[in-house]
């Protein structure tokens, strides 16, 4: 069964938390001339963001600082070097790559398998409860909880690769299923939807857009997929707030915008955590703040959040892919270990060799 019959027969049956779009049927775009430089810099800047950060994730941004001062460079890791080392969040990218890669396309029960069964820096609950239901036999498709928590959008990225080669018009399709793997939710599943659709244009830009495109775009998408209107975020600013992310971003966002707050000052006032409500304000209002300079997005990203690791990771993705490896600072590439394990010394730069003759051929 292809793709688009699964996704039918799971809306259908009510089985999947995401509204039904004319964007799910959306006719094929060609990218023939895509520079790889910017699916480098997409998957590296996953790399370099959870790198930076996962040496001091979850820590509060004052206790941080007390601590380490201004992080500009990877800290000491769990091995003792200052080497860049994954956390989950590297590691899912990068197994969805490689599996997608495999298969030359996005086969739900195959990416699913290729999550399981192996050692994971930093996992978080949602992922955890998936393998649990997963061992206990439960299908790729039944196993994700309905958590609105940011493990699937961190990993999100690498779905977009068939269809830079051969879009028939499925990317949506595919983003949901991947997605609704470990996390069916409908904020989590429309998150998803809304960052490829927007790495699926960034990576057509030559320069950063204007910053309120961050905020607009990734709400424009939202808007479409959203179902659920009833989340409470942990931050109430301004006003009482009950319903949809797309409505909460819109408030919550533009308001730190309008009063000109700087990053740390608004990711405080919203939390900066794995909730959705707190990661996806974070990431839209530091692309909107720094979007024109990958590294200091980065650093503020790692700097001013909690889950600093993650919220760097999806910063670096779109930053990434906007401008490329190239933009990526040298001592942040050199000095990444590359590895998806304890021991893989290199191994991330060898599945993007592999990537890269997978958009060749
Ligand atoms: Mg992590």
């Amino acid at each position: 069964m292809n793709n688009k019959t699964i996704f039918e027969e799971l809306l259908k049956a009510g089985k999947i938390n995401v509204r039904n779009s004319a964007l799910f049927n959306a006719p094929a775009k060609s990218k023939d001339n895509i520079d790889f430089d910017k699916i480098e810099g997409m998957i590296l800047g996953v790399a370099v963001g959870d790198a930076l950060g996962n040496t001091t994730e979850s820590m509060q941004p004052a206790d941080r600082r007390l601590k380490h001062g201004e992080i500009t460079d990877y800290l000491a890791n769990r091995y003792g070097d200052k080497k860049g080392v994954p956390s989950d969040d590297t590691q899912f990218t990068v197994w969805t790559l490689e599996q997608i890669l495999k298969d030359k396309s996005y086969i739900p029960e195959n990416v699913a398998a290729a999550f399981n069964g192996k050692k994971i820096f930093g996992l978080g609950k949602t992922v955890k409860e998936f393998l649990i239901n997963s061992k206990k036999g439960k299908k790729w498709h039944e196993a994700g909880p309905d958590s609105a928590g940011n493990g699937s959008l961190m990993r999100i990225s690498p779905i977009i690769l068939p269809h830079l080669k051969n879009d028939e018009g499925n990317l949506c399709i595919d983003t949901a299923l991947c997605s609704m793997t470990t996390h069916n939710d409908s904020a989590a599943i429309a998150s998803c939807l809304a960052l490829v659709n927007l790495i699926w244009e960034v990576v057509d830009m030559k320069t950063a857009p204007e910053p309120i495109y961050w905020l607009d775009k990734f709400i424009e998408i939202l808007k479409e997929f959203e179902i659920r209107e009833d989340y409470n975020p942990r931050c109430i600013p301004n006003v009482g707030y009950r319903g949809t992310l797309w409505g909460y971003l819109d408030k919550a966002v533009r308001n730190a915008y309008n009063e000109n707050m700087s990053v740390l000052d608004a990711c405080n006032r919203w939390y900066s955590g794995e909730y959705l409500f707190e990661t996806v304000p974070c990431v839209i209002y530091i692309l909107m703040k720094h979007g024109d300079n990958f590294e200091d997005a980065i650093i503020r990203a790692v700097n001013d959040t909690k889950d600093n690791d993650t919220i760097a990771a999806i910063v670096g993705n779109v930053l990434g892919a906007l401008y490329g490896k190239s933009k990526i600072p040298e001592r942040w590439l050199n000095n990444l270990s590359g590895r998806t394990t304890d021991s893989d010394d290199g191994k991330i730069f060898e599945i993007l060799k592999s990537t890269e003759e997978f958009l060749k051929k």
